[in-house]
Parts: structure tokens; sequence; C-alpha cells
């Protein structure tokens, strides 16, 4: 399989996966760059998977459906472009000849999925693979738009749970934004100062800084690290109330939203 981030819009990765010959795409919220791609490496788009409702998500589905007859598989608790496959959590899309297995991710949005399968061909190694949406990101997470912290910081946990080696496919290059946070949050963190220095590299070259691993979040990323004692001393020093494991959370959140 081939991994490919397509961007579009300021920001956004449309990540898609090919064999050679058919693909999927996830979160197509521009069907253009997708045809654009499609038409070069003459693949047939077979799946379209969708993790959350807003537009910057969802925009090209609906032309994309109709010019590939691709089978469109979203959340199940959305309002989605219809015709499409509503899937809970544990359900499974089939695309590609593999499994993708939806896990309920609120917090961003209310009905918010990721899709995750164990085992990908990529590159000549099997690895586990991850499309997040805007749940996670490399050094950050989605606003909260429709869920409360206490419910994002569960959504975290269940993808912090995953294997460390699995490829993290977020929907947005928010990585160096979200690392001058996370150092200012974390200012010794020497995983954190080198992952910085090296995604600066990626970028100043063009190069996407995702996907991202499980295992390279959990040394950097302060929305996973909640339990660490930097981080929940960091969050006191922003609202003194910030007590319990949520709390902490909240408050790094807050920061966050604050933050220049
Ligand atoms: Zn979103
Ligand atoms: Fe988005």
């Amino acid at each position: 399989m081939y991994l490919i981030p397509i961007p579009a819009f300021a920001d956004n990765y449309l990540w898609l996966l090919h064999n050679g010959r058919r693909a999927l795409v996830v979160d197509p919220g521009d069907a253009e760059p997708v045809f654009r791609f499609l038409t070069q490496h003459a693949l047939q788009l077979e799946s379209i998977l969708v993790t959350h409702h807003h537009a910057d998500h969802t925009g090209g589905v609906d032309a994309l459906r109709q010019a590939c007859s691709a089978n469109v598989y979203g959340p199940a608790a959305e309002r989605m472009p219809q015709p499409y496959t509503p899937l809970r959590n544990g359900d499974t899309a089939h695309a590609l000849g593999m499994n993708f297995q939806a896990l309920d991710v609120p917090g961003h949005t209310a009905g918010h999925i990721a899709f995750y399968t164990r085992a990908c061909q990529i590159d000549g190694t099997s690895k586990p693979l991850l499309f997040c949406g805007d749940t996670l990101f490399s050094g950050g997470c989605g606003r909260l738009f429709e869920g409360s912290p206490a419910q994002m910081l569960a959504s975290l946990e269940k993808l912090a749970a995953l294997p460390g080696d699995t490829l993290v496919c977020c929907a947005h290059e928010y990585t160096l934004s979200n690392l001058r946070f996370a150092l200012a949050v974390e200012p010794d963190n020497a995983d954190l100062a080198a992952y910085y220095a090296y995604c600066m590299r990626l970028r100043e070259k063009g190069v996407p800084t995702l996907p991202t691993t499980i295992a390279q979040e959990l040394l950097i990323n302060p929305f996973l690290r909640t339990r660490q004692a930097t981080i929940m001393a960091a969050a006191r020093r922003f609202d003194a109330s910030a007590h319990d494991n949520s709390a902490v959370f909240a408050a790094i959140r807050q920061w966050k939203n604050e933050f220049q």
C-alpha cells in the first residue's frame, strides 16, 4: 500500500491509501486535488472514510461519490452527505481488502470517529494505521467544539493505548505551532526539543510532519501526558484549581486556546 497526504486548503491533509490500482481517501474536504491524484496515478476510488461532519472534511464527498461510485463510511451520530454507511464504535469499514475499525472519539465533535487497522503493508512492513481526523494532532489535539474535556481526554486515552508503532494520520498540519505551545508547557522535555528541531527541518523543505506515531506522541504531546508531574505542575500554574486528571487536561486545553 502507498500512504499519501494530499494537501488541501491552508493546512488540511486528505489521506489517500492505494495499492496501485484502487484507492481510499479519508475526509475529502475538497474533491479537486483527489481527482487530480487519481487521474495522475490511474487509480480507481473505491471508498471514502469520513471522521466527522465539518465542511473541510466532507466538502468533496458528493462529487467523489458520484464520479467514482465510491462507498462512503462515516459516523452514525453525525449529519453526513447522503447516502453513506453509518458506523458505530466497533463497526468495520471494508476497503482495499482491509478492515478498518471505527472507534468513537467524541470531543472535537459529538459523534467523531477514527478508523483503525491493525496491519497495513507499507514500505515492506506491516504497520498499524490510524486515521484520527481532528481528534489527535502531532503535539496537540482538536478544539472542543461539541464535547467536554473529560470526553476528549477519554478519546485521546483510547488512541494512546494503541500500539506504539501505529502510524497516526491527522487531518491538519498544525505540528509546529502545537510544538511551540508544548515547549511552553514542558521547556525541559529533551525529546520535545529534538522533535521540534526535526519538524522545523521538514517544514523548511515543505515535507509533511505526518504521519506521526503513538510512541512519538507519548513523548512529546502535552495532551497525552496529563499524568506527568511536569504537566500537572504547569497546568496548576495556569489554573490553581486543576486537581484531577480531567481538570489538568481542561487547563492545558484552555491555555492552548489562549496561547499566541
Ligand atoms: Zn473539524
Ligand atoms: Fe478540520
